[in-house]
């Protein structure tokens, strides 16, 4: 029978009927034993993996970069040579750089994939009588699914309430309009865009909320039939990196062409033999090719990635690492990043008086005082009417664990309405709710029309100003009276400057037939009942971070839908903006486009907005010339996410729309999360640019080397399978240790990096310049003495080999920091750098002295006294760069860069 599930045309079936045939039910939900047996004979609600592509094709296609096609025809030049061990050699290389490529691509895909799994979607069902927050992979046939804005619909369901339901279908049908749910039978012949009575796995809830029916799960969803929900993995890659391999490809060329240049002279000017001079060209040709820094440069961002995931920031999106580092302007919504979203009633007042709430976080436990003493709820029918209004309007749940922890599901907001009623515990007549209007930030209300003793009532309850617009008569001990605008505004405004969230509650008695609920059904005449007053405490942590950005000379600007003077009192309670000067959404709305870049020059706190305006906010801020990062949760808040730089989702609250429109989540909701995202930012991009500056002076040396021996016509002193150890295995591996490198002090007392600046500065072109004329020729110049003095050739190759090398683990401690000095307090605290150079010293001890590696390389174990060379050489070296680097600093100073 249970087969027999998937062969229904539900949109053509009676919900009632859905029920049945699916043995379920409304109320009660499955319980978690049919659904575990469900589980087992359906299988699990996700699709099957995309096919990908073949490993050994992925695996040549790392074959495929000019590098590698320089270094094959190297390998074929060689063999027509006769010289094996170098083809052998070079074609290794290049295996040792595609299983790299491959290797890193293969784990940065897997660690997306462990990213996506974190990401896995969430949807609320009714299970065993209670409301439940599950994976929507554990989705079955029958369960009940409670949809929300912003939520990703976790399965097809067959519609059984919907109040002002919209979704957005464009993912599954093009439509980019959203649908309008409804729940009544259609024609059996209803082709998929208009089942209007269902909801399909893959879209997105754009307004209202409804109740569904699991009717397909997995693959036997419309969208799993078609398949197209999963994205391909991304290359791991950077606009850094693309500069990089962009350059690379830019020097490949030049190096051919000079190489070309090269052979002709020596072959026409000087008397070299053909073969010595075309292997010695190629040894230029492979000299010149940083061969690892495509490996280094991803190897970084991939260990900067796992550690933002650490971090609690989690990166959808590579290139992001990097624009991090570069944010300026950071936009956060307040309630839930910046203050604990731990709400508590503290204040409520009516008509009549002002009453104080006793208890902390959602515990139901706590009184209700008037004049510090306990009322009798008995004689306050107008306070008793608005907590139930508060309670009937309200989406949310509290309950406890086992530890007797309280928390909510759902609006945090509601859930402290939802304790605010449990604290009071007054008997009423049960209300039975039969439409309703969900909040949203857009019109900032919420209304519930609903049965109660015999009279059909609306509740509203919503942000005040807004309901002051909609009311006529507020409702006192005294009876129903005109409402008293002055009054209610002084005592609103007088609660907001104490930072509280205020909600205000109001009702109105309708026809006894009315059964349905529209915005303009509460545009007027309602009776005003009071409202609440929340608070909501600034977390420490962001207050920490709000002062690291100040350091870090990024500004913090605070966008919230709560009133002006909330917004500014826990602004100066947070330290952003002056506590005075604020602008809100309607006066945002006033303004054209070029006025509302001068406003976002001026204000740090944007109250009362809506996410529309958001979107108008980063644009101006773009406009500004600032890089923005933007946070949000809401489904209407995917516009601005998309259009910050860096598109900030809450990963607790934020919707599945928000998260999926956003570049990085925050697994903690927290700012302090974004603030640690930038500081990493940071630190991967300065280890970008220190690894690019530690490994080409290596090529330009081995470079000018070369070139200026054939040009002077002396011996070559160093071979290609050399260079290639050089770079293949000592530059990779030194410059990991650069990829472990901590934050420099001070990183975060900078402004940010300027976008655009072009990947090699001019100091940068002067530095690579110089070092490589500095190793380089010193290595010529100290060859042509040691040559003089009767040294055998090889030895004088091995010389050169470790000299090279040694500058290069000298160099690392210069590139450590780029301009400062290199002994500073951070000398010890990167052990990566250590256990590198130990490693280093290894392998260069035994390419001198295992005679197998002296036969590969054509090297000669050393005397003892002769590895002064290298030694000294590189501590020159090492003191020249520092000295260097003094005088820049100097300069800058006298510049007023730093
Ligand atoms: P934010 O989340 O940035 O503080 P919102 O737009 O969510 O801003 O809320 C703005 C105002 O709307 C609040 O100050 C409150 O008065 C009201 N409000 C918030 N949540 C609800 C809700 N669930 N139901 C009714 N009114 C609400
Ligand atoms: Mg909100």
């Amino acid at each position: 029978m249970k087969k027999d599930y998937g062969n229904n045309n539900w949109s053509a079936i009676d919900a009632n009927t859905v029920i049945d045939i699916l043995h379920t039910n409304v109320v009660n939900g499955l319980s978690e034993e049919e659904v575990k047996n469900r589980l087992d004979e359906f299988g699990k609600n996700d699709l099957p993996e995309k096919k990908q592509e073949n490993k050994f094709v992925r695996f040549l296609k790392q074959f495929d970069s000019i590098l590698i096609y320089v270094l094959f025809f190297a390998a074929v030049v060689t063999a027509v040579l006769g010289q094996y061990f170098e083809t052998i050699f070079i074609l290794l290389v290049t295996l040792i750089n595609a299983s790299i490529g491959f290797i890193q691509e293969n784990k940065a895909g897997k660690a997306l994939d462990k990213i996506k799994k974190m990401l896995s979607s969430k949807a609320q069902v009714i299970r065993d009588r209670v409301r439940k927050e599950i994976n929507a992979t554990d989705l079955t046939i029958g369960d009940i699914v409670l949809l929300a804005p912003g939520d990703k619909v976790p399965a097809d369901l067959r519609l059984m309430t919907a109040d002002n339901l919209k979704i957005d279908e464009s993912t599954l049908t093009g439509e980019s309009v959203p649908s309008e749910k409804i729940i009544s039978v259609l024609d059996p012949d209803t082709i998929l865009a208009d089942k209007t009575n269902m909801a399909f796995s893959g879209t997105a809830i754009s307004t209202g909320t409804g109740i569904g029916i699991v009717v397909a799960t997995g693959e036997n969803t419309e969208i799993g039939m078609i398949n197209k929900l999963l994205d391909e993995v991304p290359a791991i890659t950077t606009p850094l990196i693309k500069q990089t391999a962009h350059f690379g490809k830019m020097v490949s060329i030049v190096i051919v062409v000079i190489s070309l240049f090269v052979f002709l002279f020596g072959y026409f000017f000087r008397d070299y033999q053909t073969e010595v001079l075309l292997l010695s060209v190629i040894g230029l040709a492979v000299a010149a090719i940083p061969e690892g820094m495509p490996a280094i440069l991803s190897i970084i961002l991939a260990i900067g990635v796992r550690n933002m995931a650490r971090r609690k920031a989690i990166i959808r999106h590579l290139p992001s690492v990097e624009t991090l580092g570069a944010v300026s302007v950071i936009f956060t919504d307040k309630t839930g990043t910046l203050t604990k979203n731990e709400m508590t009633v503290k204040t409520l007042q009516t008509a009549d008086d002002e009453f104080k709430v006793t208890g902390i976080g959602y515990i139901p436990e706590g009184m209700i005082l008037i004049n510090e003493e306990q009322v009798d709820l008995k004689q306050q029918s107008v306070l008793t009417r608005l907590i139930y209004c508060m309670e009937i309007c309200n989406d949310a749940a509290i309950s406890n664990d086992a530890d007797g922890l309280w928390t909510v599901q759902g609006d945090p907001t509601e859930g402290a309405l939802i304790t605010l009623y449990r604290k009071a515990n007054f008997e009423v007549n049960q209300a039975e709710r039969i439409a309703t209007i969900p909040f949203d930030s857009e019109y900032k209300y919420m209304a519930a029309l609903t049965h109660i003793g015999g009279e059909n009532i609306i509740f509203v309850k919503g942000a005040p100003d807004h309901l002051f617009e909609m009311v006529s008569k507020e409702q006192s001990l005294n009876g129903v009276r005109n409402f008293d605008f002055t009054y209610w505004n002084d005592k609103v405004t007088h609660l907001a400057d104490r930072g509280q969230r205020i909600i205000g509650a109001a009702y109105k008695v309708v026809d006894s037939g009315k059964s349905d609920l529209k915005h303009e059904d509460i545009y007027d005449d309602l009776i005003f009942l009071g409202v609440a007053g929340i608070i909501d405490s600034p977390r420490r942590e962001a207050l920490e971070a709000i002062d690291e950005c100040l350091k870090a000379r990024i500004r913090v600007k605070m966008i919230t839908g709560d009133l002006v003077n909330t917004a500014k009192a826990i602004g100066l309670e947070m330290g952003i903006g002056d506590g005075k000067r604020a602008i809100q959404g309607k006066d945002i709305e006033k303004m054209s486009d070029d006025e509302l870049v001068m406003a976002v020059h001026e204000y740090d706190i944007f109250a009362r907005t809506t996410p529309q305006q958001k979107l108008r906010l980063v644009n101006a801020q773009q406009l500004d010339g600032s890089i923005c990062a933007m946070t949000g949760d809401g489904v209407n808040d995917a516009p601005a996410l998309k259009k910050a730089d860096v598109g900030v989702a809450m990963g607790i609250k934020g919707t599945e729309v928000a998260k999926d429109a956003a570049e990085m989540i925050l697994v903690d909701d927290n700012f302090k999360t974004i603030v640690s995202a930038v500081e990493e930012g940071r630190r991967v991009f300065s280890n970008l640019t220190k690894t690019i500056l530690f490994i080409l002076p290596t090529n330009g040396a081995e470079s000018f080397l070369i070139i200026a021996s054939i040009l002077f016509g002396v011996m070559i002193p160093i071979t290609p399978v050399q260079i290639l150890w050089i770079n293949m295995i000592t530059s990779i591996t030194i410059s990991l240790a650069l990829a472990f490198e901590n934050i420099e002090p001070g990183t975060m007392e900078r402004p940010p990096r300027l976008p655009n600046t072009p990947l090699l500065s001019k100091y940068f072109i002067w530095r690579i310049l110089f070092i490589s004329v500095l190793i380089g020729g010193g290595t010529l110049i100290l060859n042509m003495i040691l040559l003089s003095r009767g040294y055998d050739a090889d030895i004088v190759k091995t010389i050169t080999l470790q000299v090279i090398v040694f500058s290069q683990l000298f160099h690392l401690f210069n590139c450590r920091s780029i301009r400062g000095y290199a002994f500073n307090k951070n000398f010890f605290n990167n052990k990566a750098i250590y256990v590198v150079s130990t490693i280093l010293i290894v392998l260069q001890l035994g390419i001198t002295y295992l005679p197998f590696m002296n036969r590969l390389f054509a090297t000669k174990p050393l005397p003892v006294y002769d590895w002064l060379y290298p030694i000294l050489f590189g501590l020159g070296i090492f003191f020249i760069i520092e000295i260097e680097k003094s005088i820049i600093r100097r300069i800058d100073k006298y510049k007023g860069v730093i």
